[in-house]
């Protein structure tokens, strides 16, 4: 069934109705302002990067997770009980744990370094 052409939609960043170009058969999310569409690439942008940022991590840890052998892994914090851990908890929790431990120091990191020196 063909779609009703030519209806006023709201646009997806003024809210300010607009008549879509039929041309466009439905895809056209903004009202045309050059303003608007740059704001809707962006926002869309952002949102395909944030999907792929978690693919890419869900790939990372699954190799990582695939290639465990039982010799002790490297860990990111080195002076904690390795095997003694694994032992415990077994070989591919303690990865995540130990890839979880990587993401919140580099993320604690990233914001000490976002911290504006003190002035002098
Ligand atoms: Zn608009």
């Amino acid at each position: 069934m063909p779609r009703a052409k030519s209806r006023k939609h709201p646009c997806r960043i003024c809210r300010k109705w607009f008549l879509q170009d039929p041309r466009l058969s439905g895809r056209q999310k903004t009202c045309g302002s050059p303003e608007c569409k740059q704001a809707w690439h962006k926002k869309k942008c952002a949102q395909w990067n944030r999907k792929n940022v978690i693919s890419f991590r869900e790939n990372y840890l699954q190799q990582k997770l695939n290639s465990a052998t039982d010799s002790t892994p490297e860990a990111f914090m080195p002076d904690i009980p390795v095997r003694f851990i694994i032992d415990w908890i077994g070989l591919k929790q303690f990865i995540i744990i130990d890839y979880l431990a990587g993401y919140v120091l580099r993320r604690a990191q990233s914001v000490r370094l976002s911290i504006p020196a003190k002035p002098p």
